[in-house]
C-alpha cells in the first residue's frame, strides 16, 4: 500500500516570518494519515527543518546542482541540502524547465544525484495546452519519463508529480479521467521499464490548481497518490483540509 503524499511547492514565496505556517501545520496534524513534505525557497530550508523537528512535517527542496561541490556559482548541491535538514528534491519542475533551459537530460543527473545523497527525488513531468491539443500528451510523458529519469530511482521511495502546465497556477484543473488516464500511463510506462513492483512502489503526485475544494475528487482519482501543491500550500487555511482530504 503506498502512502500518500501531501507535498507544498512554496516556489519563490516565503520568509522567516512564513515559518510560523509550518508550527501551525504541525499542530493541526499530529497524527497525519499521509507523509506531509514543504518545499519552501533554498534560504528557508534549515530553519524550516528545525522547525519541525521531531515533527510529522518532512522539509523538502525545489532545485539541486548534479555536481556535488565545485566552481558552479549560486547553486546549491544535494549534500547541501541535505545537510540542511531537506529530506526530498523537486526536480524539473516546468517553471525552472522554462526559466533555466533545464533538459530532460539535467534533470536526470540531478536526480541521480538526489538519490545518491539518500533523498527523495521527485521528478516532475506535464504536457502543455498545446501538446494536449495537439494529441501529443502520452508521447510527451513518455519521452520525459524515458529521459529524466535514472536507473536508480528504482528501489527507493522516490516520486513523480504530474504537473499540467496549463493547470498551473490557472484554476484550471483536468477532468478526473483526464488525470486517471496519464497516471495509469505513467504506472504503465514504469513498469516496462522498472518492473512491476518498482512501478507499484513510487508514488505518483497530481500537481496544479488543487485546493480544498477539488482535493477529494482528485484523490479519489485511481493511481493518485497525493499532490503537489503551489498556491494553496502557502497557508494553514487553504493547506491543512488538502491534508485531511488524504
Ligand atoms: P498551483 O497549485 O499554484 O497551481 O501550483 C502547482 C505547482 O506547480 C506545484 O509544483
Amino acid at each position: 500500500m503506498r502512502r500518500k503524499i501531501a507535498a507544498g511547492n512554496w516556489k519563490m514565496n516565503g520568509t522567516g516570518l512564513d515559518l510560523a505556517m509550518l508550527a501551525d501545520l504541525c499542530d493541526r496534524h499530529p497524527a497525519p494519515r499521509c507523509d506531509i513534505l514543504i518545499c519552501p525557497p533554498a534560504p528557508l530550508i534549515h530553519r524550516a527543518a528545525q522547525t519541525v523537528r521531531n515533527n510529522t512535517v518532512a522539509i523538502g527542496a525545489q532545485d539541486c546542482h548534479a555536481e556535488p561541490s565545485g566552481a558552479h556559482t549560486g547553486d546549491v548541491s544535494a549534500a547541501m541540502l541535505a545537510d540542511a535538514g531537506a529530506s526530498a528534491v523537486i526536480l524539473g519542475h516546468s517553471e525552472r524547465r522554462q526559466d533555466h533551459g533545464e533538459t530532460d537530460a539535467s534533470v536526470r543527473a540531478k536526480a541521480q544525484a538526489v538519490i545518491a545523497n539518500g533523498l527523495t527525488a521527485i521528478v516532475c513531468v506535464g504536457e502543455t495546452l498545446a501538446q494536449r491539443d495537439a494529441g501529443d500528451t502520452l508521447d510527451l510523458i513518455t519521452s520525459q519519463l524515458n529521459g529524466s529519469l535514472p536507473d536508480t530511482i528504482a528501489g527507493h521511495s522516490n516520486v513523480i508529480a504530474y504537473e499540467p502546465i496549463w493547470a498551473i497556477g490557472t484554476g484550471r484543473v483536468p477532468a478526473a479521467a483526464q488525470i486517471g488516464e496519464v497516471h495509469a500511463f505513467i504506472r504503465s510506462t514504469l513498469g516496462q521499464r522498472f518492473g512491476p513492483e518498482t512501478a507499484a512502489a513510487i508514488r505518483l503526485l497530481y500537481g496544479g490548481s488543487v485546493k480544498a475544494a477539488n482535493a477529494a475528487e482528485i484523490f479519489s482519482v485511481p493511481d493518485v497518490d497525493g499532490a503537489l501543491v503551489g498556491g494553496a500550500s502557502l497557508s494553514v487555511a487553504d493547506f491543512s483540509p488538502i491534508v485531511s482530504a488524504l
